[in-house]
């Protein structure tokens, strides 16, 4: 039986083995994290993601975890609203939608349909060396075992071990945006301002931005947005830099920066993008996911991109017969028509519109004026009416609009 390597059991990760050990391959996934991470905010179901969960016959159980919500609003220090979306906006294509679900219980779904299709498991481990031998890759786990696998797949996140290993150093690949994203999930207390369905987004000058989101009943899912390319590691550092970035802050600033200390799955990272160019396999190793074409949070659409790589690369792997019979031709040839596939939907989710990252993070008080101007101008009837005219005059009101810009990738992606 061919034996696959899955490298990170993240979204792409989880999806691609659920694909591959249905036909027919042994799995093994090798996640760094000693169990299934938890954290992240909500993914969008609209588009590339749900279909890709029909086909897994996972749907059903995803819909169950929708979070209620009932749009977006820009406040100002004082919570007051200067703008708002709601869910309905754009006959149901604005920011925020009315199907999503945290990323953690994407992961776990994924991660059950995994483990029931005989999906085998190596938390807290890592791979330490890649050899390529006549008999497939021979792979040394940071535990201590070698192994030989016929491929191997690095899914393990934009900042990839596996590319490392195999195709060098990040710094050849990465390209900051230039902001960096704490996240983490807040407990409400007897205190705490709540929700009630809506994600609240308050900019303050100087390329600043909290957010906070609805979560699992009595939590929130809060988003901290500041300038930085690089972000330190240790948790102390990270959140001396959380400080010097809000410190005196308006809105819940204070509050956030408290909970941040306590939070159990603090996340901080970098804003990048991840340019490929020589491609993303090299003999029976290849990248999927944020590892391969991390089109960052701002493009909002890293976990489609995610589940539609993992499906699309379980299809070539299918459609050469490599499980049959993995040889070096075979594979090559698979992976080839991954890229195929894949190569022009990555290249276009990593074009983000001019000026998103100012827009998400705006510089001025004028900025973020202009910002919540646009949100409330694009969803006026008479704006409507002049694009739909320019469009073509479509004869009925659907109540759509143009797409406005994808939303703040604080929260994830669609
Ligand atoms: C905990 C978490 C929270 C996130 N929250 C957000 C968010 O709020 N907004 C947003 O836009 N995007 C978020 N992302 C990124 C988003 O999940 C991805 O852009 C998208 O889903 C594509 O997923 P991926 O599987 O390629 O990468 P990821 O989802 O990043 O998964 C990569 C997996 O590989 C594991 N891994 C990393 N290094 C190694 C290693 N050396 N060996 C083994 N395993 C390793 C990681 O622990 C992780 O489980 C988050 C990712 C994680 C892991």
């Amino acid at each position: 039986m061919a034996h696959a390597l899955v490298v990170g059991a993240g979204i792409a990760g989880e999806a691609l083995a659920v694909a591959l050990a249905r036909d027919g391959w042994r799995v093994t996934v090798v996640e760094v994290a000693p169990e299934i991470r938890t954290g992240g905010q909500t993914v969008d179901l609209r588009g590339d993601s749900r279909q890709v969960l029909v086909d897994l016959g996972l749907i059903d159980e995803v819909l169950a975890h929708l979070v209620p919500q009932r749009g977006i609003a820009w406040i100002r220090a004082d919570g007051s609203r200067m703008a708002e979306m709601p869910v309905e906006a754009f006959g149901g294509r604005g920011l925020i939608s009315s199907e999503e679900l945290l990323r953690s219980d994407l992961a776990r779904v994924l991660h059950g349909a995994a483990g029931a299709a005989g999906v085998e498991y190596r938390f807290a481990d890592t791979v330490e060396q890649l050899t390529d031998t006549t008999e497939g890759v021979e792979v040394r786990f940071r535990s201590g075992p070698v192994e030989v696998f016929d491929v191997v797949v690095g899914a393990d996140g934009s900042h990839s071990r596996t590319r490392s290993l195999r195709f060098g150093p990040e710094s050849a690949y990465r390209k900051p945006l230039g902001l960096a994203h704490a996240w983490f999930t807040l407990q409400e207390g007897p205190g705490t301002p709540l929700l009630d369905g809506w994600a609240l987004s308050y900019n303050e000058p100087g390329r600043r931005g909290l957010t906070a989101r609805p979560g699992h009943p009595g939590q929130q899912e809060i988003g901290m947005t500041f300038a930085a390319s690089t972000v330190p590691r240790a948790h102390d550092a990270r959140l001396a830099v959380l400080d010097d970035a809000f410190h005196g802050a308006g809105w819940r600033a204070a509050e956030f920066l408290a909970a941040a200390r306590t939070a159990p799955d603090l996340a901080l990272d970098t804003y990048d993008q991840i340019h490929i160019d020589r491609g993303w396999s090299d003999g029976r190793v290849v990248l999927v996911g944020d590892a391969a074409w991390c089109a960052s949070p701002l493009s909002g659409l890293g976990t489609a991109l995610g589940l539609r790589g993992a499906a699309e690369l379980a299809e070539a792997l299918r459609r050469h017969g490599v499980s049959a019979e993995p040889t070096a031709e075979r594979i090559r040839a698979a992976f080839s028509s991954f890229e195929q596939v894949m190569r022009p939907r990555a290249a276009a989710a990593q074009k983000l519109l001019p000026g998103r990252v100012r827009m998400v993070a705006p510089k001025t008080r004028r900025g973020i004026r202009a910002n919540a101007m646009v949100m409330r101008v694009v969803q006026a009837p008479a704006f409507l009416r002049v694009v739909r005219f320019l469009a073509g005059g479509r004869g009925h009101d659907d109540g759509a609009g143009p797409e406005p810009s994808r939303p703040d990738r604080s929260r994830q992606a669609g």
